[in-house]
């Protein structure tokens, strides 16, 4: 039962439900799990190993809600630099139909190498093309030499163009082959109790590119193995017009029809929704993903975040893949998101404001969408705060650093509004992921030579080595 002593900290954010800071805090980790938390000077004196935190920011890890990691392949490609969603998807599908098993295991490690360098802990990743032999097995692989926590999904297309879907038919499946792969992956993976490394989800990738009936089939199958469930939606306007005039009904409706409402859902960005559509949301317990650098980047809108917390709406956030962010910086995110919330404020009069019930998004409440928001959406409660029993996910940053002077009137304030770097820690089931902002369980290095040889591979068409 090793154990690890963390101390001295400038501030400890526990993100509790009182929302508690600990001046000079730290931590008492056994064996992954956190046993206590408090001011260093109640802490046990003595450990395996001792991290003194002196000068650094303590925060739970961060919890990353959507991703793609293999598009880290395919960042800034220049025919879809400037394209809306279903352009840019239609451009990149080809592309993508050339990933081999190699490609998975490597983007995997890249994207997730880059999330624990940000400070994120767990991510959900969301893979919905399997060419080439790939399977979902190549990414679990890889995330696990890497250290952290993933929910893998294992995603699905099966509606092709000849059939009145976006993708082409090379990289679609049959939905008999998706649903037999889907279960035998939650037989092999699924990991259902606290602390767990490895979680499989079901995620038919978008209503556009998927039939209604693996809609219901992977929501029925995912109940009776108690997984959750997860896809795009209402991402964008033509997606929206797709919904009416292909199944008769608006996004939201739609996946009411097929049995996609509940509490084991979580939506990745839903921008456009109605008032009675927030209110199903939160009826229903279903959690969106916001990803508000995607938004931005593909031009698809800007998702009702303040509406959705007002009903009650469980909210997280994504990075999004990498071929439309393009990075995978979950602390930047958090920053985007709270300025992107502040931007839409503008839209709608608040410098003519002075009702004072009109609030911005605060850099806690960032925080807090990044770290608790995150676990509620993934139905993890093992995550997200620093509290006795919780998983030791945690990470650290230098108030040192260029990046802050100034701004240590408030350090965890300091944490949101300026240009966020490298963690300094970060710590996993109470083991090092990043030491001293260097990768412990990558070479880093190598790791870049090795993508970018595989990238440009992938974008040449050259055949496999
Ligand atoms: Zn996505």
């Amino acid at each position: 039962m090793p154990t690890l002593l963390v101390k001295n900290s400038v501030c400890l954010v526990t993100m509790d439900d009182r929302q508690r800071d600990v001046a000079g805090g730290g931590l008492f980790i056994r064996d992954g799990f956190i046993e206590q938390v408090g001011p260093t000077g109640e802490l046990p004196q003595t450990a395996d190993e001792v991290l003194d935190l002196s000068g650094h920011l303590l925060l739970p890890g961060l919890v990353n809600t959507h991703h793609h990691f293999y598009q880290t392949l395919t960042r800034a490609v220049p025919a879809v630099q400037d394209a809306n969603l279903f352009n840019w998807l239609k451009t990149l599908y080809p592309i993508w139909a050339r990933l081999t098993p190699a490609d998975i295991f490597i983007s995997t490690q890249t994207a997730l190498a880059e999330l624990a360098l940000s400070g994120c802990t767990t991510a959900s990743d969301h893979l919905y093309l399997f060419p080439n032999g790939s399977r979902l097995d190549d990414e679990i692989a890889a995330a696990k030499e890497t250290g952290l926590r993933i929910h893998a999904s294992r995603g699905s297309m099966s509606l092709g163009e000849s059939q009145g879907g976006l993708p082409p038919d090379s990289v679609v499946d049959t939905e008999a082959k998706i649903l037999a792969d889907s279960q035998r992956l939650i037989e092999t993976y699924h990991d259902p109790h606290p602390g767990a490394f490895v979680q499989i989800v079901l995620a038919p990738c978008s209503p556009f590119s998927v039939t209604g009936e693996l809609m219901k089939q992977s929501a029925a199958l995912a109940r009776q193995y108690g997984v959750h469930l997860h896809t795009h939606l209402a991402e964008t306007e033509d997606e929206e017009q797709f919904c009416l005039q292909k199944f008769g009904y608006r996004p939201v409706p739609y996946m009411q029809s097929v049995d996609w409402l509940g509490q084991d859902v979580w939506f990745a960005h839903a921008v456009y929704v109605s008032n009675e559509e927030v209110k199903a949301f939160a009826g229903h317990g279903c959690g969106v993903a916001h990803c508000p650098t995607s938004n931005m980047r593909l031009a698809s809108g800007i998702a009702p975040v303040k509406e959705y917390l007002a009903a009650g709406v469980k909210v997280g956030l994504g990075v999004d893949g990498s071929a439309s962010n393009d990075g995978s910086h979950m602390l930047a995110e958090a920053r985007q998101a709270m300025l992107v919330a502040r931007a839409k404020e503008g839209l709608t009069g608040f410098s003519l404001s002075n009702d004072p019930s009109r609030k911005l998004m605060t850099a806690r409440e960032a925080l807090r969408l990044a770290t608790r928001g995150g676990a509620d959406v993934l139905g993890r409660t093992d995550i997200g705060s620093l509290e006795p029993g919780k998983c030791a996910d945690f990470f650290a940053l230098d108030l040192n650093r260029l990046d802050y002077a100034g701004a240590l009137h408030d350090p965890v304030a300091a944490a949101l509004f300026c240009q966020p770097g490298r963690a300094d820690y970060t710590v996993v089931g109470g083991k090092f992921v990043v030491r001293e902002s260097r990768l412990v369980t990558l070479d880093e290095r190598k790791l870049v030579e090795q993508h970018n040889k595989a990238a440009k591979r992938l974008l040449n068409g050259l055949p496999v080595a």
